[in-house]
């Protein structure tokens, strides 16, 4: 049985790296110069309000840009490339495409720019359950996904099948966040109905304990592409240390479709894997007894409960978790805290033993309204919760909460990238 390919190429300022990988990898066989192509990178998030280091978080504008001029100079003319950002509140997705000068690379290539929340989505059975697709997804001829090579502390991994999540409306996102159903075989399932022709993870940079900006990013110059996306993502866990049993969802894939989940499956060309092998954790340490992450027994922070996140809280509220411990560990003055438990979710249920419960967004309001073990609620029933809210019910139990700790971090997070360090604000943007 031959063995998919899959291509491991190093980045080069002149793009050349994308050329190389494509060849390498014959990832263009089958594409005909009429199709409708559909780049799909990872553009799930961006933040306008606070500094947003985006190395490993989202795909560069290096990668892409090389791609469409790749296409372009191929004499392919029917180029689209579309994202449906988390909407919170709303979608923001052209204003994320001009921050990436997508704006310029449409104007020179005549590529289309289309944010998948502005369109309708379309409802797809996939037998037990059905999720709501991006029309532009399913109409494509050909999608070349272009995920991130990055750690994610839900998934382990968030790489090509990961990113096409991001072609799902905002209420099949959250069912895959499902109250039983776990996280790793939802989103896997959505390759099945999509015509993923070419899988390229941009590696120009990694990134530790992801998916957001409050990971750890690391330059790495590398590309990874194929014409099988398991394969790639195979390739791709491989690079940051994992293998595919350790990926509960490429696990899951590999049984589902019959798939060896080995190296020795796939034919890996061009540079050394094991060369450019570097572990990356992908997951915060937390307490034995579940009470918070590491950082609060190293400060000793008592009287308080956070419980871990589990794979139930989708991202809204994901993206609110960080800034909620950051502004609880600032705010330990040396007191115990006035013994509190915070639950989040759709699956944690208060425990007994605590003077007050916070309930972290409507999902847990909802599961824990008639919970007897619950003395004194303080439900956040925002989808996802208010932050202000948050901190003025904190204050309200002396809990000194100051949202200016949370951008404190957010700058010390941003400045702690250098240019010369290879952080490169420039590959975030498109110069003609
Ligand atoms: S409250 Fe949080 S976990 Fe529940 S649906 Fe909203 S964002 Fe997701």
């Amino acid at each position: 049985m031959t063995r998919p390919v899959v291509a491991l190429t190093r980045w080069d300022d002149a793009g050349d790296a994308v050329r190389k990988a494509i060849e390498l990898c014959d990832g263009l066989a089958g594409f005909r110069s009429t199709d409708r192509i559909l780049i799909k990178p990872n553009l799930v998030y961006w933040d306008f309000d606070l500094p947003f280091p985006p190395y490993g978080v989202v795909s560069t504008t290096a990668v892409v840009s090389a791609l469409v001029r790749l296409l372009h100079e191929e004499g392919f003319r029917h180029v689209t490339i579309g994202e449906a950002p988390l909407p919170v509140p709303a979608s923001r997705g052209r204003e994320i495409f001009r921050a990436l000068g997508y704006e310029r690379l449409r104007d020179r290539y005549q590529v289309e720019l289309v944010d998948f929340n502005e369109e309708p989505f379309v409802p797809v059975p996939f037998g037990e359950f059905s999720l709501r697709l991006a029309r532009r997804a399913l109409e494509a001829d050909c999608i070349i996904n272009v995920p991130v090579l990055k750690t994610h502390n839900q998934s382990v991994v968030s790489l090509g099948l990961k990113n096409l999540k991001g072609c799902l409306s905002k209420g099949s996102k959250v069912f895959c966040h499902h109250p039983r159903l776990p996280l790793d075989h939802l989103f896997p399932r959505i390759v099945e109905h999509l015509p993923v022709a070419l899988t390229i993870i941009d590696g120009l940079f990694t990134l530790e304990r992801g998916p957001g900006p409050t990971g750890r990013a690391y330059r790495k110059d590398l590309l990874v592409a194929s014409r099988d996306a398991f394969a790639c993502d195979v390739v791709g866990a491989a690079l940051m240390g994992y293998s595919a049993e350790e990926v509960p969802h490429l696990d899951f894939f590999a049984r589902r479709h019959g798939r060896r989940p080995h190296l020795d499956a796939i034919d890996t060309r061009g540079e050394e894997l094991a060369t450019h092998r570097f572990r990356v954790e992908y997951d915060w340490e937390w307490t034995e007894d579940d009470t918070g992450p590491a950082g609060f027994r190293e400060r000793g922070i008592t009287g308080i409960a956070v419980r871990k996140y589990d794979d139930s809280l989708c991202t809204g509220c994901s993206t609110l978790f960080n800034p909620m411990l950051i502004m609880l560990m600032a705010a330990y003055r040396g007191q115990p805290f006035p013994n509190v438990e915070v639950v989040s979710g759709k699956r944690q249920i208060a425990q007994p033993g605590f003077a007050r419960t916070v309930l972290f967004g409507r999902c847990s309001c909802r599961l824990n309204r008639d919970n007897p073990h619950i003395r004194k609620a303080i439900p956040l029933p925002g989808c996802p919760p208010d932050l202000g809210q948050f901190v003025t019910l904190m204050r309200e139990e002396g809990i000194a909460c100051d949202p200016r700790e949370y951008v404190r971090y957010r700058h010390y997070l941003f400045n702690r990238y250098r240019a010369h360090d290879g952080f490169d604000p420039r590959l975030y943007d498109f110069h003609p």
